[in-house]
């Protein structure tokens, strides 16, 4: 299978896969991985969460770098564990901490699940958090950080799950609406938001926002239909994923979209671009990520 000789996988949940899927990146052209903050397929304590932290940010790293890839993982508490909001708010509380370490990049990924009140409550908790912890960190600027206060539009980086099926649609709207009401205090740029389809990437990237398609087996984009959208949309502001986790999904089903776009004509520049150049660039605007985008040399 021919790739895009490097790619970064935006949002992979290493800790649900093998050794030997690292060793299949590593073969295929991965070089970095982004791992979001994300459910274990059951409900966890608080106390799980922060063992779940520390996976991430001291083992996860540890098991790729034997594979030459370089881990970066995402903090929060996920759509699907914030029903509770006592459970939230003391995991809430740990969060912080751990947005400090080497490796990690920002909060998520954080959204909706069900789009319940509850829900949008711990997504508005979590956007505030990016603001004010990084104004407050060892990234921010020194100045304290206000909701809808003309602050300063900078923030931790965020990721955005958007619901499945048929909650997408009205979810990506909740969420949206909810980016909007934080004002000037959020800066698009620094915003991705995962698991677009054909129905809700134009609302995405007409706000200003980064958009995720995620290619899975069985539900969410095919390679045919992302390459679809890449043609239709544009590839500025966009990255694709196969979201591997513990359920039916396949860490290459990056490699086949690169690989689609590849039969279909495009340039070795828009793979680039797409699959390696649009994560670095979005990435690395949190300076602890290495890998900067490359320029095709003919
Ligand atoms: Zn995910």
């Amino acid at each position: 299978m021919r790739s895009a000789v490097f790619i970064i996988d935006p949002h992979i949940h290493m800790v649900s896969r093998t050794t030997a899927d690292y060793e299949m990146l590593a073969l295929s052209g991965v070089v970095a991985v982004s791992e979001p903050a994300f459910w274990a397929g059951f409900d966890r304590s608080p106390a799980g969460f922060i063992d779940y932290y520390r996976q991430l940010t001291e083992f996860e790293p540890r098991r790729a770098a034997q594979f030459g890839i370089d881990h970066y993982c995402w903090i929060c508490l996920n759509p699907k564990e914030a029903e509770d909001l006592g459970k939230a708010n003391e995991v809430l509380q740990e969060i912080p901490k751990f947005l400090d370490c080497p490796t990690v990049l920002g909060v998520g990924e954080i959204g909706l699940n069900k789009n319940t009140p509850n829900e949008a409550k711990v997504f508005q908790q979590h956007v505030q958090l990016a603001i004010d912890c990084f104004n407050k960190g060892s990234r921010g600027q020194g100045v304290e950080g206000s909701r809808g206060a003309g602050g300063s539009g900078k923030h931790h980086l965020i990721l955005i799950h958007t619901p499945h099926l048929e909650d997408k649609l009205k979810g990506t709207r909740m969420i949206l609406d909810m980016l909007k009401d934080f004002g000037s205090a959020i800066d698009p740029a620094r915003v991705l938001v995962d698991h677009v389809e054909e129905h809700t990437i134009k609302l995405v990237k007409d706000a200003g926002y980064w958009a995720g398609m995620t290619i899975y087996p069985i539900s969410k984009a095919t390679p045919q239909r992302a390459v679809d959208m890449i043609e239709v949309f544009g590839a500025e502001r966009l990255c694709v994923n196969a979201a591997a986790d513990w359920g039916v999904s396949d860490p290459l089903n990056t490699h086949r979209t690169a690989w689609e776009a590849r039969r279909r004509g495009h340039s070795l520049e828009t793979l680039l671009q797409v699959f390696y150049n649009n994560p670095a660039t979005f990435f690395g605007q949190a300076p602890n990520f290495k890998p900067r985008p490359m320029k095709v040399s003919v």
